[in-house]
């Protein structure tokens, strides 16, 4: 059977050492100035360095061209793809059909990629985009997996690739004005503020102009709902609920296909993408490899293959919920996250190894640490960590010995090879550079509620809707 690819977003040079570590067969990136990935934290001289880590690994790497081009950026695109000819991606991911054309007539030794932007959702549009030359579609985060698997069938000669985790957008994906209007920052640029997340509050305004918050009380908040009626369907209401924050109307899970990738595999799709080029190296480690090993033993053993070994790695990330995107059919209301905006889970990052000095570990700080708690490190070949218990930090630089530490500005402290459990040379071997860890932070109260709510909905998720066929 073809086995597929698994792609990490390389929002930086770490994340994208992190990301082939954990297992990423390829990874993709963009430069600040044409790409849309706007944010993205790569200098030209990142890029370089990167692209020869991933070489030297054996593994891919693809640049992002796919912003929707105004007359400004067109004069750009010459002095652009010189660079691309000298960077020499394994493909380019474009959107535009100018860009396209641009790339076929003046870099045509360079792979052409469709990205998810051009929104691709049917076999027709693949047919086309293969007929002009293009190597790869990406395919929408709106197609099923009914649909995914018609396309397959309909274009065996293309490679294809889809979306298997990471956020969701409210609207068509990339086609939305929310962020334009509430920011002035374009989605459709790579600019996306994210405003469908924000909170919202309902207001009152009275007939001589004032606005008012609604003056809900102890007293009356028993007695009051709130709800939304659309012109056109009367007697239909939409409770909109709010906390101490407001209401989030619009705010989407993240997609989580896990339960659903021996469909995804079964039918021979050549690339399955993980979205989320913003997030930490600890986001692009542990996807990575809960992927990396769920794809690996789908292929061993396809029959026996199950996906719950994975999701307490997943589960470890901080997430808006998870659902399984339009996979299954259209999108239900379990889908939605209307409680909280913000991302919840009971692990923190705790840090990464960033260099081994002989037998000692540098180990860079990223959250708060009181002595005696537990640290797991993730070791890259396997889903098993290797635990560590300090009850005192040796900070890198000075010697200075403290019981607590906080992260700061590359805050790091210092592992004597005595205080693992186990021989110093078996722990080297499995805990390479940029190894990531990870600390229990647990949820309380009303987060740990909502965030066992938001589990029980995957569930149902996952066992009320077997795909379609
Ligand atoms: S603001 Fe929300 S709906 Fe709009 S592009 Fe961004 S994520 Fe999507």
């Amino acid at each position: 059977m073809k086995k597929a690819e698994l792609l990490l977003p390389a929002g930086s040079l770490v994340k994208l050492k992190t990301a082939i570590l954990y297992g990423a067969d390829a990874v993709y990136a963009g430069t600040p100035d044409m790409s849309l990935r706007t944010q993205s934290k790569f200098s030209l001289e990142d890029l370089k360095e990167g692209i020869d880590f991933v070489h030297a690994h054996g593994k891919k790497i693809y640049l992002t061209l796919n912003l929707y081009i105004h007359n400004e950026e067109a004069a750009k695109l010459p002095m652009f793809v010189k660079t691309l000819q000298e960077l020499k991606p394994d493909g380019v991911l474009v959107a535009d059909p100018g860009v396209f054309y641009y790339l076929q007539q003046h870099a045509p030794e360079l792979n052409r990629f469709v990205s998810t932007q051009a929104n691709i959702c049917s076999w027709q549009t693949v047919d086309f985009w293969q007929s002009m030359g293009a190597k790869l579609c990406v395919l929408g985060r709106e197609v099923t997996f009914a649909e995914m698997k018609e396309i397959r069938e309909k274009c065996p000669d293309v490679l294809l690739e889809c979306f298997v985790h990471g956020a969701m957008c409210m609207s068509y994906s990339g086609r939305c004005l929310i962020s334009n209007f509430m920011a002035d920052r374009s989605a459709n640029r790579g600019k996306c503020a994210h405003c469908c997340r924000w909170h919202y509050k309902l207001k009152v305004k009275m007939k001589d102009g004032t606005i008012k918050d609604l003056n809900i009380t102890p007293e009356n908040v028993q007695t009051l709902d709130f709800m939304l009626e659309e012109e056109f369907r009367p007697d239909e209401y939409y409770e909109i609920v709010e906390d101490e924050h407001g209401g989030y109307l619009l705010n989407s899970k993240d997609m989580c296909l896990m339960p659903r990738l021996n469909d995804i595999l079964s039918i021979g799709m050549d690339s399955l993408k993980v979205e989320g080029r913003n997030k930490t190296e600890y986001y692009a480690g542990t996807v990575a490899r809960a992927y990396r090993q769920a794809i690996d033993d789908y292929y061993r053993d396809p029959q026996s293959w199950n996906y719950e070994k994975y999701m307490d790695d997943l589960y470890s990330l901080q997430n808006r919920g998870y659902c399984l995107g339009f996979h299954d059919g259209k999108l239900t209301n379990i889908s939605q996250n209307y409680e909280y905006t913000r991302t919840l889970g009971e692990w923190l990052f705790a840090g990464s190894i960033v260099e081994w000095q002989g037998d000692d570990a540098v180990f860079e700080i990223r959250n708060y640490i009181n002595s005696g708690e537990f640290i797991d490190f993730l070791i890259p070949s396997s889903m098993e960590n290797v635990r560590l218990v300090l009850d005192s930090f040796e900070d890198a630089d000075s010697g200075e010995i403290t019981t607590k530490v906080s992260a700061g500005e590359g805050k790091k402290i210092r592992i004597r090879p005595d205080r693992w459990k186990r021989p110093i040379a078996e722990i080297k071997r499995l805990l390479p550079q940029f190894v990531i860890a990870r600390k229990y932070q647990g949820l309380k109260g009303d987060n740990a509620q909502m965030y066992a709510r938001k589990k029980d909905e995957f569930d149902q998720l996952i066992e009320g809707c077997p795909a379609q066929e």
